[in-house]
C-alpha cells in the first residue's frame, strides 16, 4: 500500500544510537545527557505518585504546572500567557510542533523552515498536504538572509517555523532577526512556529530572543518548549506550547485526539521544581563549561569549528581530514573508532557537500575526555 510519507526513511537518530550499540562506541550523536536529573526532581514524582496523581491529567495540562510555566514567563520575560486558556502542556515538543503544524496548514500550503533543519518539521507539515519551502543558512556562519524569507514569501505562505537556539548548527537568532521577521509577517495572516526547546542553553552572555518578547510576532506565535533540554530527562517527554488565545484553541482541538493528555505525576513534579528559577537560570553556564571543555580538549586535533553559540551541539569541519562524505564518515567513525555522531548533510533536502559532523556535548567531563582522545587521533 502506498504511504503517505514514501520520501522519510528511519530518523538518523535511531540509526545513529543502534549502530554506536553495536560497536560499543562513545555516543555524541542523538541529543541527550549520559548523567542523571537532579535527585530532587526524581523524589518528586515518586512523591506526586504516592499522593494521587495517578489519573488522566485534565486535557490541557496540570493546572499548578501551567501556572508554574505562566510564572516564568512573567519573570523571565515579562510577557504574560493565561494557564487557562494559552498554555497546553505536550507530550514533549515534538508533539507539540505537530499539533500546531496540523491545526493549520492544509492541502497547497507552504510552510517556510530554514536548513539545517531539526527532523520534525517536514513530515508533519508532507502529512497534512503542506509543502515546506526551504530557505539554505550557508556555514560556518549559517546567518539568515532575510531577503530570502521576503521573496519566499506569497500568498500560499501559511507558517513560518524557527528555531532558536537552533539544531544541529548550534545558532542563535539576534534581536535584530526577530524584527526583522516581525516586519516581514506584519499585515499577513501568517501564523509562525517557533521552537524555544533550548532557550535556557545559550552561551558567551546572549540572551535568549523568544518571539514573545516581540509584540506583534508573539500574537501570531506558537512556541514549543521542552523540559527534557533543561533538566536532563529527555525520556520523559514532557514539553508544552505557548500561544495567544486564538491559536491555541484550535491547537487544542487537535491535541485533544491526538493524546487527550500526557503523564500526570511528572506533571506534577515539574510544576514543584520550575518553582526554583535557578533550575533552568544555571543551565547556559552548565553547558557553557562543557562546550568549552570539549573545545579545548580538540585543539590538537585536525577538525575546524566556531564555537557553538546555544543548544548542546558543536559542528566539527573535517575538511583539512578526508574528502569523505558525511554519512560515510560518520558510520566508519562508529565502526572503526567507536566514536557516533551525526552527519550535518541529513538535515538538507537536497545533497550538500559540506564536510560537517555534529557532536553532542550533554555528557560527563570523563565522556567529553574519551570522546577527544579519539577526535585528536583522526
Ligand atoms: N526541537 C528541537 C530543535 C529538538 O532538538 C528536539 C529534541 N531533539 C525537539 C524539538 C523535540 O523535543 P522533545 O524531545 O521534547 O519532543
Ligand atoms: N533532539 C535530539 C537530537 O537532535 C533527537 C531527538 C530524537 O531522536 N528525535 O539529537
Amino acid at each position: 500500500h502506498p504511504s503517505k510519507l514514501p520520501h522519510i526513511g528511519t530518523t538518523i537518530f535511531t540509526v545513529m544510537n543502534h549502530l554506536a550499540k553495536k560497536y560499543d562506541a562513545i555516543n555524541l550523536s542523538q541529543g541527550f545527557p549520559d548523567f542523571s536529573p537532579d535527585r530532587k526532581l526524581i523524589d518528586l514524582v515518586t512523591k506526586a505518585m504516592y499522593s494521587g496523581y495517578n489519573q488522566y491529567a485534565p486535557m490541557a495540562g496540570n493546572m499548578e504546572l501551567r501556572e508554574a510555566i505562566a510564572k516564568k514567563y512573567d519573570v523571565l520575560y515579562k510577557s504574560s500567557y493565561h494557564p487557562e486558556t494559552e498554555i497546553t502542556v505536550t507530550a514533549g515538543a515534538t508533539q507539540a510542533i505537530f499539533c500546531a503544524i496540523s491545526a493549520f496548514v492544509k492541502p497547497g500550503d507552504e510552510v517556510i523552515i530554514f536548513r539545517p533543519a531539526y527532523d520534525c518539521y517536514e513530515p508533519a507539515i508532507a502529512l497534512n498536504g503542506g509543502k515546506a519551502i526551504s530557505i539554505t543558512l550557508d556555514g560556518p556562519e549559517y546567518q539568515v538572509n532575510w531577503n530570502s524569507v521576503k521573496e519566499a514569501i506569497n500568498d500560499r505562505t501559511k507558517m513560518i517555523v524557527i528555531n532558536t537556539p537552533q539544531n544541529p548548527i548550534g545558532t542563535i537568532f539576534s534581536d535584530k532577526d526577530l524584527m526583522q521577521l516581525q516586519a516581514l509577517t506584519k499585515d499577513t495572516n501568517i501564523i509562525v512556529l517557533s521552537d524555544e526547546v533550548y532557550e535556557h542553553i545559550v552561551f558567551d552572555g546572549a540572551i535568549h530572543q523568544s518571539v514573545c518578547l516581540f509584540p506583534d510576532l508573539k500574537a501570531r506565535s506558537f512556541v514549543a518548549a521542552s523540559f527534557g533540554k533543561t533538566f536532563h530527562n529527555t525520556g520523559w517527554k514532557v514539553g508544552y506550547c505557548c500561544a495567544p488565545k486564538v491559536l491555541m484553541d484550535a491547537f487544542r482541538k487537535v491535541h485533544q485526539f491526538n493524546v487527550f493528555c500526557i503523564n500526570h505525576p511528572t506533571q506534577k513534579a515539574l510544576a514543584d521544581y520550575l518553582e526554583e528559577p535557578s533550575h533552568y537560570m544555571e543551565l547556559s553556564g552548565f553547558y557553557q563549561k562543557k562546550r568549552d571543555l570539549f573545545l579545548d580538549l580538540i585543539k590538537p586535533s585536525r577538525f575546524r569549528f566556531t564555537p557553538s553559540k546555544g543548544t548542546y551541539f558543536q559542528l566539527l569541519d573535517y575538511s583539512a581530514i578526508t574528502q569523505e562524505g558525511d554519512v560515510d564518515l560518520a558510520k566508519r567513525l562508529v565502526k572503526e573508532k567507536q566514536l557516533a555522531s551525526i552527519p550535518l548533510s541529513v538535515f538538507y533536502n537536497k545533497d550538500i557537500n559540506n564536510k560537517v559532523l555534529r557532536f553532542c556535548f550533554a555528557k560527563t567531563d570523563d565522556t567529553l575526555k574519551r570522546a577527544a582522545d579519539i577526535i585528536n587521533t583522526i
